[in-house]
C-alpha cells in the first residue's frame, strides 16, 4: 500500500548536553520517511536547494525503500536550516534558528507516478503547502498531519481549515494546549476532533501518548531509557510518525485496532532515533532488531 509523506528536508543544527552536531541530515520528512521504511516503501515530496551537501544525499538515497522520484533539487535556493538547544533534562527545546528557503517557496512537484499513494502523511510544513499538496492524492485511505508552534501562531487560520480535511493530527501536548487553549490533553484532544479530524494524537515526550478517537481512547508509555542512551531527542515525533503510518501503510488498514498498533510500532522507531544525533542510528535499524525491541516493549507496557 503506497505511502507518501511530504514535508521539511533539513539541514540541523543541535546543541545537547550530550554535546553538538553542526549542519547534520534533518527535516520532518527526512525523519518520518528513514523511521517509515523500516517497515514499509515510503514515497517522498520535498524540495532542497544547491546547498544540500551530497553527503546528506547519499545518507538520504541510501536509505532501502526510500523513493526519491519527487525530490526537488533547486540550485538557485537554500535548503530548509534548523537550530535548536536542548535544556538541561532533555526533555524541553528552543528553537534558535529557522531559516525556511525552500519552504518559503511555491511547494515541489508532485510526479504523476505518486498520485495514487493511499497513506498520506503531511509531516510539518506550512499549512498552506501541506493543503496544496492533499489535493494531489485523491485517492487517499487516511491522512494525517503534523505541526507545531510556528504554524499555529502564524498561520492559524489556514491550520484550521487544513484539519476540516483530514483524518488525523499528531502534535505535542504544549502545540494541542496552543491550539484548543485547552490545558488537559484529553480535552485539547477533543476539542481537536471538533475542528474535524476523527483522531487526534497528542505526544508527551518521555511520558508516552494519548490518543483521541471518535471510537476510543488509549494511552501508551514511551519506551524506557536511561538517561546515558539519550543522546539527541530531534526527530523523534516525526520518527514516531513514520513507525506509525509505515505499519498502516505495511498492512493496508486505518481502523482503530490498527492506529493503536502503530503508536506502539511508533514508539519502538522514536526509541532508536534518540539514540544519536541526527538519523545515524535510525537509518541503521535492522528488522530483526526491530522487532526484539518491539517484544521488549510490548512486555514492559502489558497491564493485566
Ligand atoms: P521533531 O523533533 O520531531 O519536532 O522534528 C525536528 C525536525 O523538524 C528537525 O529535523 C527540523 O529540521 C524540522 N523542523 C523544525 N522546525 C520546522 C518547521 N517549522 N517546519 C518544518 N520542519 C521543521
Amino acid at each position: 500500500m503506497s505511502l507518501i509523506v511530504t514535508g521539511s528536508i533539513g539541514i540541523d543544527t543541535i546543541h545537547a548536553p550530550t554535546g553538538s552536531a553542526v549542519e547534520v541530515p534533518g527535516g520532518s520528512c527526512a525523519y518520518f520517511a528513514t523511521a517509515a521504511a523500516i517497515q514499509a516503501p515510503v514515497r517522498i515530496v520535498a524540495a532542497v536547494g544547491g546547498d544540500w551537501p551530497e553527503a546528506h544525499r547519499a545518507l538520504l538515497t541510501s536509505v532501502p525503500g526510500l523513493c526519491t522520484l519527487g525530490l526537488e533539487h533547486r540550485p538557485a535556493s537554500r535548503t530548509f536550516a534548523w537550530g535548536g538547544r536542548y535544556l538541561p533534562d532533555m526533555n524541553a527545546r528552543e528553537t534558535l534558528f529557522t531559516e525556511l528557503g525552500v519552504l518559503g517557496e511555491p511547494g515541489p512537484r508532485v510526479p504523476d507516478a505518486y498520485r495514487d499513494s493511499r497513506f498520506v502523511f503531511l509531516a510539518n510544513s506550512h499549512p498552506t503547502e501541506q493543503a496544496r499538496l492533499l489535493d494531489h492524492f485523491p485517492d487517499r485511505a487516511i491522512a494525517i498531519v503534523d505541526t507545531m508552534d510556528l504554524w499555529i501562531n502564524i498561520a492559524h487560520g489556514e491550520l484550521l481549515g487544513l484539519l476540516r480535511r483530514v483524518d488525523g493530527v499528531v502534535l505535542n501536548d504544549s502545540e494541542a494546549t496552543q491550539l484548543t487553549e485547552c490545558r488537559n490533553a484529553v480535552s485539547a484532544g477533543r476539542a481537536i476532533l471538533g475542528m474535524g479530524p476523527r483522531f487526534a494524537i497528542i505526544k508527551k515526550g518521555e511520558h508516552g501518548c494519548l490518543l483521541i478517537h471518535a471510537d476510543g481512547v488509549a494511552a501508551l508509555p514511551a519506551f524506557p531509557m536511561e538517561a546515558e542512551r539519550v543522546i539527541d531527542p530531534t526527530g523523534a515525533g516525526d520518527s514516531f510518525a513514520g513507525g506509525l503510518m509505515g505499519h498502516l501503510a505495511r498492512v493496508g488498514r486505518t481502523d482503530l485496532a490498527a492506529i493503536r498498533e502503530g503508536l506502539v510500532r511508533g514508539t519502538v522507531t522514536a526509541s532508536f532515533t534518540i539514540e544519536s544525533f541526527s538519523l545515524e542510528r535510525l537509518r541503521q535499524v535492522r528488522p530483526a532488531e526491530f522487532e526484539t525491541r518491539l517484544t521488549e516493549f510490548r512486555r514492559m507496557a502489558e497491564v493485566a
